[in-house]
């Protein structure tokens, strides 16, 4: 029998299948794994964060709403003390929780003296800083946001200090960065450009970032993803990237060479790679998905 995802054969089981885990969001984003097995995902337009359970979900009750209004939280992610990290457009800010995402205190808010845009995805590094992009989406999407005008001069990556807290720009040369993914050594940091949102000719790339220390050098176009966007990425152990797009999880090799494709039947807003079992989770527009995977992922 062939396996079903071509070129993936060392990355996906061949029993492996699509799962539909739970359906009711309008654009759904920001997966993250709790310690407990939950997932956290947020539906941005219906200004809440859902979590899913492999044992509380039923076919009735899919899904719980754990905070609404969320403020438009956007990407989630964790550190390694298992605390969680939240963009949200509302606040405009960077957040974190220490008690499973029931409270959230405002890391970042500000570059400079100006506020952020509305920041939409965060990783953390091993060394605890909080890297996260800042496009202008919740300020001109009603949808998404609050709205407010922008103060920042572009849209950029930030990196918070953990020590100090200072908020410095790191990545200055996208037009609207997005996802981010370091290389599991942490020398690599990619970033997603998704102008194409609002222009067709627009960039549609991931561009990846060489990392010393807290210095980035200059960045190259790593790959192009169609259809779609390439919105949330993450890596996996092998260095390998997976990443959204309109038609699929897309997997490119360390050198930017496409390996195939796991469909999904609709866009794809982000994906996090379980720390607990062999799953990589999907948000994608109306649903949450799963599918098993034989690799584990660099970061969460
Ligand atoms: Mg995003």
């Amino acid at each position: 029998m062939s396996h079903p995802f071509p070129g993936l054969e060392q990355l996906i089981p061949s029993d492996a299948a699509l799962e539909k885990l739970a359906t009711g969001t309008a654009w759904g984003e920001g997966a993250v794994c709790l310690d407990d097995g939950a997932v956290l995902w947020s539906d941005i337009p219906g200004n809440r964060i859902l979590r899913w359970h492999p044992q509380e979900s039923t076919s009735e009750t899919p899904f719980s709403v754990v905070m609404q209004p969320s403020h438009f939280h956007n990407g989630h992610t964790r550190d390694d003390g298992g605390r969680l990290y939240a963009c949200s457009h509302g606040d405009r800010a960077v957040l974190r929780s220490a008690d499973n995402g029931h409270t959230w205190q405002p890391i970042a808010t500000h570059h400079g003296d100006k506020r952020l845009n509305s920041p939409n995805d965060v990783i953390v590094a091993r060394d605890g800083g909080v890297w996260f992009s800042d496009p202008p989406y919740g300020l001109i999407q009603a949808h998404e946001g609050y709205g407010g005008d922008q103060e920042q001069e572009g849209h950029w990556v930030y990196r918070l200090d953990p020590a100090t807290g200072a908020v410095e720009a790191k990545v200055c040369d996208l037009l609207r960065p997005n996802g981010l993914a370091f290389n599991l050594d942490e020398t690599t940091l990619y970033v997603t450009d998704t102008g194409r949102s609002h222009d067709p000719e627009g960039r549609h790339h991931i561009h990846a970032y060489p990392v010393s220390g807290n210095t980035v050098g200059e960045g190259q176009v790593f790959a192009a993803v169609d259809p779609g966007l390439p919105d949330g990425i993450r890596t996996d152990v092998h260095g390998n990237l997976w990443s959204s797009s309109g038609g699929g999880v897309q997997v490119f090799a360390p050198d930017g060479t496409r390996l195939g494709v796991v469909p999904v039947p609709e866009a794809i807003g982000n994906l996090t790679f379980s720390h607990l079992d062999p799953y990589l989770y999907i948000a994608a527009s109306s649903s949450l998905y799963r599918i098993s995977v034989s690799v584990k992922g660099a970061r969460f």
